[in-house]
């Protein structure tokens, strides 16, 4: 199957970059997880949602210099926001609001007062070179960033932005399972599990596990029951887009066992 590149529908993009870096020199400060937990998310996104007539998806980021970007995509507006709008009083997010559904300029410009006020909230520890962990997309077969490049450019209009790299080597044992890959969010960073790096796993079933990895940025994890649920049947059905979908699970249902062996 063909992705939906073909059937892309217009588009429109904006952002707010920050004004200036994080202050470096100061103490690398990261977003607490909490700041980025799934009930300010939800609770900024009612109080935007009400003031939108278009259905919005929210992303709280801990992002360093875009603060605000903003997709419109068929009826639905997609905004990636820095956590510090998760605690703005209503004058700002009814300029939120507005900037999100149209990209007003005067809003632009109160907003980008508030981002100034709130500076000390933007992360440093990347620019500080802290706490950053040591990337190795390369592999000795293959390239993990040139597949996420690829994957980016082919599904997802290069929307997403995150990092990869393949996982530390561990001690050969036989396992029960393996994790074949895992994304954080709070670092944006896609880890691959170093056994794929072989001769004969095959690029598509790499970039199988790459492409399931890059669908978390896009999707929310909601709680149902109380439960985070990861992938939800939207997640599912966007999964099955891959081109080689089908052909990856028959490769892992045949060769589980071979990976296992470490
Ligand atoms: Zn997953």
């Amino acid at each position: 199957m063909i992705n939906s590149d073909k059937h892309r529908r217009a588009e429109d993009c904006f952002q707010i970059l920050a004004r200036r870096p994080p202050t470096p020199g100061r103490r690398a400060t990261r977003a607490p997880l909490g700041d980025l937990s799934d009930e300010r998310r939800t609770s900024l996104q009612g109080r935007l949602q009400k003031c939108l007539s278009a259905p919005l998806a929210l992303t709280l980021t801990d992002n360093q210099s875009t603060m605000v970007s903003v997709k419109r995509r068929g009826g639905t507006l997609r905004a990636r926001v820095h956590h510090m709008f998760a605690d703005a009083p209503d004058r700002v997010l009814r300029a939120l609001a507005r900037y999100i559904a149209r990209a007003d300029r005067y809003d632009s410009a109160m907003l980008g007062g508030f981002i100034e006020g709130n500076h000390w909230r933007i992360s440093r520890a990347r620019a500080a070179g802290k706490r950053q962990p040591a990337l190795d997309p390369k592999g000795s077969v293959h390239d993990l960033h040139q597949i996420l490049e690829d994957l980016n450019r082919r599904y997802f209009d290069g929307g997403i932005d995150a990092r990869v790299t393949w996982g530390a080597k561990a001690h050969p044992r036989r396992r029960q399972s393996i994790k074949m890959g895992s994304y954080s969010v709070e670092d944006r960073l896609i880890r691959i599990h170093p056994s794929l790096d072989r001769e004969h796993v095959p690029r598509y079933f790499v970039e199988w596990i790459v492409f399931h990895e890059m669908l978390h940025q896009v999707f929310d994890i909601p709680k149902v029951n109380g439960r985070r649920r990861f992938h939800t049947p939207e997640f599912l059905e966007r999964e099955r887009r891959f081109e080689h979908y089908q052909r990856a699970r028959r490769w892992e249902r045949r060769h589980l066992d071979h990976l296992l062996l470490g």
